[in-house]
């Protein structure tokens, strides 16, 4: 029975681990997606080529974040449904950019108390792993049951 419980708690424990304050632990990790972040959009806006999925280019799938780029852009223009018929998950990818780069920026002393809340947040909530698992589902979803208006909504 104990074995059992302490089986649990570690299951409990691993899904609520803190994901995302472990990403905003490397300042430079933060600046260098700010950075990538930026540089991305600018390309999309300046209608030069960005990178390619990777998983796309070598596999002809889209990937779970496939149409993300496309759907924060078109949230950044407040084109919300543009934004939902690209990527469900763009306010969440733009909030959590937001949240990266932002707290990149911020003094050593304000960072750390931003670290430990986002990490007391995810212990109690366990809303990181949730939404991983959410889009690894929404991808299924809409490589099983939408397969052609997925892959033609991240064409071009
Ligand atoms: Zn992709």
């Amino acid at each position: 029975m104990d074995q059992h419980r302490s089986a649990l708690a570690r299951l409990s424990e691993r899904f609520s681990a803190p994901v995302l304050a472990q990403v905003l632990e490397r300042r430079v990790t933060g600046l260098a997606i700010g950075a990538a972040v930026v540089l991305h959009l600018g390309l999309m806006r300046l209608e030069l080529p960005a990178w390619p999925c990777p998983v796309r280019s070598s596999l002809g799938i889209p990937c779970p974040g496939c149409g993300l780029s496309r759907a924060v852009s078109s949230l950044l223009h407040g084109d919300w449904q543009a934004a939902w018929a690209r990527h469900a998950f763009a306010p969440m990818v733009l909030g959590a950019l937001g949240l990266i780069i932002g707290m990149a920026l911020l003094p050593e002393p304000l960072r750390r108390r931003g670290i430990a809340a986002v990490a007391s947040f995810e212990r109690r909530t366990g809303l990181t792993t949730l939404l991983l698992v959410a889009l690894m589902v929404y991808w299924l979803i809409r490589l099983l049951v939408f397969r052609s208006a997925f892959i033609n909504s991240t064409i071009g």
